[in-house]
């Protein structure tokens, strides 16, 4: 953990309190303090809030009305804390990018920005929660990796105003889209097993950045305390809750977790959810050949989830996405066949649950859901083969 920051814009990891680790971790008090100690007047602290939320600019550097005296001092004293953009890979023709931050203290991170054509015209990018992940679950690289450390919310508010920053000169055609249009919870971590980092993200994309609840989506692997708390959050983001199983031999199997929240509590946690919300809910369905693929397990999926409705109007409240696997280095599974993905399809689908399936996105850079993982997760670990990118116009592009 990082402990040597004690300044006081940046308070030192403490016992209980958040930790401040990004200029997105200040809040407007914090701000001011800040630009009073550099002998400035308050509404500097405003213009600051401008560009770290307006502008969604967190390099002091650039921040051009504000004097050049206190960007120096601004940059000076947030060195080394911070995102520092580390790699950066494209994939799907420029429509895919994956990026990999480095965090104050070692640890990496990675996040993904998925565009999506005019017609669509979606700019989604995926963000992480935690260096690496506790949960374990057997298919997924990030969960192989680990855990390392958590994000404070402004590391995690940070990669999206980074993201943003950096799409410009990210867009491979004049009719991709030119902005940020949604942020989804999915990338490296478990969002509820850092409950504080990830609402305190939500709300500071929500209500600085601009973004309507319904832009943001966090995946969970089924924690129950974080969809009962996500039940009572009066910002209404989009839940999925990762099932990978209809039954828990084998969600044991494949979801640790599921021995402490089996299948039946889960459930019942998402139906209370659904009935204090009047909110659908997408269950993420990684497809597996030879493991959870089987039409009897599509069956048994739709059977469990078809009760679930929303009050009043009696319309299906779960909404099945199956994510046909990503091949994971090191781990021996592989997706369905075509064929194999269509029978499951349309078995969840005869029971009235509506389903679809996830194109995948980004595979050939590893930046699929699940691929994440920090393989150049500590300084002198694999990262040696890629070079620093400096963040900048013409940085990115590999
Ligand atoms: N920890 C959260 C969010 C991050 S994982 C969660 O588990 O929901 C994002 C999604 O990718 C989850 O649904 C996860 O189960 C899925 N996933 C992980 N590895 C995968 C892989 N190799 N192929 C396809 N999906 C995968
Ligand atoms: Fe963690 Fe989600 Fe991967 Fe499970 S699937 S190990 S919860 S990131």
């Amino acid at each position: 953990m990082n402990t040597s920051r004690g300044t006081a814009g940046i308070p030192a990891v403490n016992g209980g309190e958040e930790v401040k680790r990004s200029l997105y971790d200040l809040d407007p008090g914090q701000l001011e303090a800040l630009v009073a100690e550099a002998g400035e007047p308050p509404y500097r602290a405003r213009q600051l809030a401008h560009w770290l939320d307006d502008r969604r600019q967190p390099d002091p550097r650039r921040m051009s009305d504000l004097p050049g005296s206190l960007r120096a001092r601004l940059a000076d004293r947030f060195a080394g804390a911070g995102l520092t953009l580390e790699r950066h890979q494209a994939g799907d023709g420029g429509w895919t990018h994956k990026l990999l931050f480095r965090l104050p203290g070692g640890d990496a991170v990675e996040s993904v920005l998925l565009l999506y054509p005019a017609g669509r015209a979606r700019a989604t990018v995926c963000i992480s929660t935690q260096a690496g992940c506790a949960m374990g679950c057997t298919f997924c690289a990030t969960g192989q990796f680990g855990f390392t450390r958590q994000l404070s919310a402004g590391e995690v508010v940070e990669q999206v105003a980074r993201v943003s920053t950096m799409l410009p000169e990210l867009r491979p055609r004049p009719d991709a889209p030119d902005h940020l249009t949604n942020v989804v919870f999915m990338g490296m971590g478990e969002p509820f097993a850092n409950p504080a980092a990830t609402w305190g993200a939500a709300w500071r994309l929500h209500r600085g950045f601009g973004l309507s609840a319904r832009a943001i989506t966090i995946s969970t692997v089924g924690l129950v305390p974080g969809i009962r708390r996500a039940a009572t959050e009066p910002l209404p983001v989009n839940l999925a809750v990762s099932i990978h199983a209809a039954d828990d031999g084998l969600r044991d199997k494949l979801v640790p977790v599921n021995r402490s929240w089996p299948i039946a509590e889960l459930l019942a946690a998402v139906r209370d959810y659904v009935a204090a919300t009047r909110r659908r809910v997408s269950f993420e369905y990684a497809l597996m050949a030879g493991v959870n693929d089987g039409v009897e397990q599509a069956d048994r999926l739709g059977r469990l989830l078809a009760p679930l409705r929303v009050p009043g109007s009696g319309g299906h409240a779960a909404h099945v996405n199956l994510i046909p696997y990503n091949p994971t280095p090191g781990i021996d599974l592989a997706p369905p066949s075509k064929g194999a993905v269509r029978r499951f399809r349309d078995a969840v689908a005869a029971t009235g649950v509506p389903v679809s399936v996830r194109a995948n996105r980004g595979v050939g850079i590893d930046a699929a859901c699940g691929q994440l993982r920090t393989g150049a997760g500590r300084p002198g670990r694999g990262a040696a083969g890629h070079p620093p990118t400096p963040p900048g116009e013409n940085g990115a592009r590999r």
